[in-house]
This record gives structure tokens, C-alpha cells and sequence, in this order.
């Protein structure tokens, strides 16, 4: 019998939800599980010295793993997006991220994104006998999110009616969503609610010191048009918030589509995630031994660190 082998991992997920059993719904083997250790292929050169060490422990990855996970699905299941991502993220980056992905190199994929994304403040690092250690112990926030160079910035300019204002006028760059719930329950749909909020113009006491007046905001824009796909700080959203989560979101005049999340679970302080692929949900957990699950309906969405929604396409 001749064994069709599917090029990339995308296909060959894509092939076990077609193919899925019912009583075992996980994926055939662990993707990007938790932690990791690299190790460092010294040439020649490098005996003749005493190397510094010889391989490097990853510990604490969920922070970084589950984005990694959908990002990666983003991009297999969106090549336009290929282009677009490559201006912000470096076309080296993502045609080496895939590859790695595909080849099912998960501890060089983590390895990638620390060593050419995040920056050394972001992490512990210590080194143990000929091991270098490297925890990612902390926010997935901090740790993905706020490393995707400019893709989600957005710009929102405001002047103060003030003539002594200190700062009157102003032009504030964010190059992350994070929107907090609305104060007035309830609300049919609070996510676009706040969303709406961070984007629209509005008008504030103003907050230099020392000063009375009233600051103006300009309408939030996309610095760079809207991003193939936005992540949505939602820490600060307790779960009765979240009662409803839309699967689909206008943002600043343009459609964007729930593609997954990422969960937060408190007491182990441990993230997950979940996304879809052809409207099938799934869900990652690198601590997990059999690390991914198709789910038979969608995740409650009550324990959210972020959502992740795509840009629709304009037919
Ligand atoms: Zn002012
Ligand atoms: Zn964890």
C-alpha cells in the first residue's frame, strides 16, 4: 500500500479532522509541546575552545506556544497573508517559521521567536553546568503580542482645548488592542461594543498635570491599514463579561472573523488555545500528552486571555 504523505503539518491536520474517529479525536502526534531543549551543533572551531554551553532548556513556553500554534495556522490557511505578514515580521522569518513548523522542528520554531523577536529583558535566563536555561515564565502579552513589530499599530490624535495645556496637542501610538469591558450592562454584543470605544473619536477631561481642559480625540486608524489579523488584549475581561463572543467584528470599516484564542487558566498559570480550521474547532494544550484535540462544538470562551480575529476577504 503506498502511504500518501501530506506536504505541510497544516495539511495533515486538515486531513485528520476529515478523517477523524469519534473516539479518539486527538491529533496523531504532540505539536510544539511545553518547554524544549536545543542543542547547539558546535563545528569544528568551537571544541578547540570551551564552549559556554552545549544546549538550551526552554521552560514556561505556553506564553509564546499557543500564538505560535495560531499563527501558524493563519498563515497556512491564508498564503495572500504570506506578503503582508513578511513586511512586518521579515520574509526570512516567516518562510523559516514555516519551514520549521512543517518539519516539525518545534524547539527551533520556540527558538526562533526568542532569539529573533523577543528582547533579553523579556525572559530569565541562567546558565546551569553546560546548559543554558531560558524561562518564559510571565504574560503571553508581553511575550508574543508586543513583539509583532508594527502589525496592530494604530494612531489616535487629540488636542486640548487649553491654551496652557502642558501637552496640547498630541499624536499617541498603540501597538496593541487591549479594550477593557464597557461600564453600562447590559450589552448585546460587548466585545464590538469596546472595540468601537477604542477606535471612535471621543472627548476627556484632559489628564496633563495641572490642567482643566477638555481633550479632544481624533477617530483611532490602522497605521498601516488594517492587519491581516488583530489580537485582542482581553485580561481585563472577567468570564460573566463573557457571555458572548461575536464570530464576526468590524473594525475600523473593515470585517474581521474569530480565527481562535487563547485561554488563561489562574491557578497553574498556564496558557492554551483554541482555533479553527474549516469551522472546526480545536484545541492545543502543549502540557497535554496528546497535545491536540478536535473539539465536537466551539470552546466556551470564558477564561480568555485574547481572541483572534482575521481580516474577511472584500467579495
Ligand atoms: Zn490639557
Ligand atoms: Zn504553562
Amino acid at each position: 500500500m503506498c502511504r500518501f504523505r501530506p506536504k505541510t503539518l497544516f495539511e495533515e491536520i486538515r486531513a485528520s479532522i476529515i478523517n477523524n474517529d469519534e473516539e479518539d479525536r486527538s491529533f496523531w502526534r504532540p505539536v510544539l509541546p511545553w518547554g524544549g531543549v536545543f542543542t547547539i551543533k558546535a563545528g569544528r572551531k568551537a571544541i578547540s575552545c570551551i564552549p559556554l554551553y552545549v544546549e538550551v532548556q526552554l521552560k514556561n513556553t505556553c506564553t509564546i506556544d499557543g500564538f505560535l500554534m495560531i499563527l501558524y495556522v493563519i498563515l497556512r490557511d491564508n498564503q495572500g497573508f504570506h506578503r503582508e505578514l513578511a513586511v512586518f515580521l521579515g520574509k526570512q522569518f516567516v518562510e523559516h517559521f514555516l519551514y520549521l513548523m512543517d518539519s516539525c522542528d518545534y524547539t527551533t520554531v520556540k527558538m526562533l521567536w526568542i532569539w529573533n523577536k523577543m528582547s533579553k529583558r523579556q525572559y530569565r535566563s541562567e546558565i546551569h553546568q553546560a546548559a543554558l536555561e531560558i524561562d518564559l515564565f510571565g504574560n503571553e502579552h508581553e511575550n508574543f503580542t508586543e513583539n509583532l513589530e508594527n502589525l496592530m499599530s494604530t494612531a489616535q490624535e487629540s488636542s486640548c482645548s487649553s491654551c496652557d495645556c502642558p501637552g496640547r496637542f498630541q499624536n499617541i501610538r498603540k501597538t496593541t488592542i487591549n479594550i477593557s469591558p464597557p461600564h453600562e450592562l447590559p450589552h448585546k454584543d460587548p466585545i464590538q461594543s469596546a472595540v468601537d470605544q477604542f477606535f471612535r473619536p471621543k472627548l476627556l477631561l484632559c489628564s496633563e498635570l495641572g490642567c482643566d481642559g477638555i481633550r479632544e480625540f481624533s477617530q483611532r486608524v490602522f497605521c498601516h491599514g488594517p492587519p491581516p489579523f488583530v489580537i485582542l488584549n482581553m485580561q481585563q475581561w472577567r468570564s460573566e463579561d463573557l457571555s458572548y463572543v461575536p464570530y464576526h467584528l468590524a473594525l475600523c470599516q473593515h470585517r474581521y472573523l474569530l480565527e481562535g484564542a487563547t485561554l488563561f487558566n489562574k491557578e497553574e498559570h498556564h496558557y492554551s488555545a483554541a482555533f479553527q480550521i474549516d469551522g472546526c474547532w480545536m484545541h492545543y494544550d502543549g502540557l497535554r500528552s496528546d497535545n491536540l484535540i478536535l473539539l465536537n462544538k466551539p470552546p466556551e470562551l470564558l477564561l480568555l486571555s485574547s481572541l483572534v480575529y482575521i481580516r474577511a476577504s472584500d467579495k
